[in-house]
């Protein structure tokens, strides 16, 4: 049984002081959440904040990128050990964000992932297609060469500490979700490489998110999908409320 995870990508959004507002409001918010793994993901600056307030409560904290040397002249940059040293679990690689604007490619993500394995930080892998290639019907294809390229060299040991988010990009910040059997469809097809990759038994255990326009009104549905183990939310995660309610109203399906 997989406990489903739900993960809020803040992306480039609150000061700290406005990240620990957030937080505060979001541990009064959510009374109960044994039975499901929640995560904030605030910008690099507001993590060791986040992680004060976020002491004694069970929501994890996750960064939003890193870089995979762990230091050197590479100006600009966040690596694996400061994020872990600021208090992050778990880091999102490979948002379709940053492979549209920062030129992240498959071969960036994978170089990725391995550092954040070596530091034991939980990697949120993002794939998804966007609208030419669903329409052109090659999404199943795009998916497939985004996971053969990003998980390139992970072992079955290592993919059992990943977390995908399969995020369909023609659904992220434009209020258009995947339906429920569109969102299925692709999860039980990266449920299929995962175990024509690595075996039946490790690709049972891995947890694969949805991403794109989920909200309080559509998480149940969703949630309900054999193949849906929570949800990467982006829009929806920077007010506790809904956050909150997407959260509830996905432990009612699990
Ligand atoms: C995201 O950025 O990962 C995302 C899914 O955004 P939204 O929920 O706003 O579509």
């Amino acid at each position: 049984m997989r406990k489903p995870i739900i993960a809020g990508n803040w992306k480039l959004n609150k000061t700290n002081p406005e990240a620990v507002e957030l937080i505060t409001q979001i541990r009064r918010d959510l009374t109960d959440v044994s039975k499901v793994d929640v995560v904030v993901c605030p910008v690099f600056l507001a993590l060791a904040d986040a992680h004060d307030v976020l002491l004694e409560t069970n929501i994890g904290l996750g960064a939003q990128n890193l870089y995979w040397e762990d230091s050197g002249a590479f100006t600009g940059e966040v690596s694996a050990p400061m994020l872990k040293a600021a208090g992050a679990q778990y880091v999102i690689i490979g948002h379709s964000e940053r492979r549209q604007y920062f030129g992240e490619t498959d071969q960036t993500v994978n170089k990725k992932i391995k550092a954040a394995l070596k530091y034991d930080l939980t990697p949120i892998v993002c794939v998804g297609e966007v609208l030419a290639e669903r329409e052109s019907g090659k999404a199943f294809e795009v998916i497939k060469t985004q996971c053969q390229g990003g998980f390139a060299g992970i072992t079955a040991a290592e993919m059992g500490r990943l977390v995908i988010a399969y995020e369909p990009v023609w659904a992220i910040g434009t209020g258009k979700t995947a339906t429920p059997a569109q969102a299925q469809e692709v999860h039980q097809f990266i449920r299929k490489w995962l175990a024509d990759t690595y075996g039946q038994d490790l690709a049972q255990t891995v947890r694969i998110q949805y991403g794109g326009s989920v909200k309080p009104e559509n998480a149940k549905e969703l949630m309900g999908q054999a193949d849906i183990d929570g949800f990467l939310v982006g829009g929806a995660s920077l007010k506790a409320d809904s956050f909150a309610a997407i959260i509830k109203n996905s432990l009612s399906a699990a």
